[in-house]
């Protein structure tokens, strides 16, 4: 059963509870709803890496901060269908194609993205896409094409969101879920910890999470990785009892979800990971790589599948395949939208201090 009633206190009283309380807890929710030996596995594709405009002060993506990531074009289909077959053959049921963008424009890119939804599909894998803010017709598109499952993270509370982002507001980003929600696409949405928010601020967004209607069917939780040059770069790394109680608290009051081990695994323990997936995390991220962070090797992955008697659980178990319409079939056409997503513009000091060392270092060179 769903509860989209919690409050912050209700959920600082399960986080901060005994941790054996609590794995108990979480366990136990855990065994009701899911098989605990099944973790479903994805492999993260960046379509479209680096030069963004936004200003997250946790992502090397943007293109104000001086990060040594090499920016790419937009992939082609037939590199994105051989690198879907090679996640395919190594235990992945699902793709998550990530384009650093703010916004989904209507024209040849989402064209050329919609046709790798297709693809995917037709591949029989769950296809998820993480593009910025799209339209309700847009996700129509989307739906219609054969996508899964749409990403969109509400990173943090709404109160710690405005230390960390100044380019965009957070009703867009449940705007855009909502856009999500009105087709049969399956809602991925979660944060990252670590970013120097304290545990009201963790609380908070579970609060807002949990009150969607229904709930995301996918929870991602990330622990912050620090990368040089972003404004977040000095952030201490969190340990593996916050992941764990944020993990366990995750599944108590989203009982239905797919908690998502992301960003951060490599600092993890196999030990650290084992604790999660008892905790109620059954769902993890595939890939050396997440989108610009090193992530696990699929190989260690599966050993460590392999000793915890653990299954990659197969694609479409929780929800039935969507149907692809072909391009020519399509019964939504690009409207041409120019929508007005905001842009609070307030100011963050770190993230003006990251832009301007970047801009130093740019013309020093
Ligand atoms: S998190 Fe996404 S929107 Fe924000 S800067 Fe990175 S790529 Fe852009």
């Amino acid at each position: 059963m769903q509860r989209h009633d919690w409050t912050k206190e209700e959920i600082l009283e399960i986080y901060n509870q005994p941790l054996m309380d609590l794995l108990y807890q979480a366990a136990s929710v855990h065994r009701v709803e899911h098989n605990p030996n099944q973790v479903q596995v994805s492999t993260l594709l960046s379509i479209k890496t680096g030069g963004c405009p936004e200003d997250c002060g946790y992502c090397p993506q943007a293109a104000r901060y001086h990060t040594d990531i090499e920016g790419n074009d937009l992939m082609s289909v037939s590199q994105v269908k051989a690198q879907a077959l090679r996640a395919k053959s190594s235990g992945s049921s699902r793709v998550c194609m990530g384009a650093a963008w703010r916004n989904v424009k209507d024209g040849e890119e989402f064209e050329q993205v919609l046709e790798m939804v297709r693809t995917i599909n037709k591949l029989d894998m769950e296809v998820c896409c993480t593009l910025g803010m799209i339209t309700e017709n847009q996700a129509k598109r989307l739906a219609e094409a054969g996508l899964y499952a749409y990403n969109h993270n509400l990173d943090s509370s709404e109160e710690y969101y405005k230390e960390v982002i100044s380019t965009r507001g957070y009703e867009d980003r449940l705007e855009t879920l909502s856009n999500v929600r009105k087709t049969n696409v399956t809602v991925c949405s979660g944060g990252i910890i670590g970013m120097g928010e304290n545990l009201e601020d963790r609380a908070g967004m579970l609060v807002a999470l949990s009150s969607l209607n229904p709930q995301p069917e996918s929870v991602p939780i990330n622990a912050l990785v620090p990368v040089e040059g972003t404004p977040l770069a000095e952030q201490e790394r969190v340990s593996i009892w916050e992941m764990v109680r944020m993990v366990a608290t995750t599944r108590i009051v989203m009982p239905q979800t797919q908690v998502r081990l992301s960003a951060g695994r490599t600092d993890m323990s196999r030990e650290g990971q084992a604790l999660c997936f008892f905790a109620g995390a059954n769902s993890i991220f595939a890939g050396d790589k997440l989108l610009t962070t090193p992530n696990p090797d699929v190989n260690e992955d599966m050993e460590l599948f392999k000793l915890l008697g653990l299954e990659p659980m197969k694609p479409f178990t929780k929800k039935s395949q969507p149907k692809t319409v072909d391009a020519d079939q399509s019964e939504y056409k690009p409207l041409g939208e120019k929508p007005k997503w905001t842009r609070p513009g307030h100011t963050i000091d770190r993230n003006l201090e990251a832009k301007e060392k970047a801009k130093a270092a740019k013309t020093k060179v």
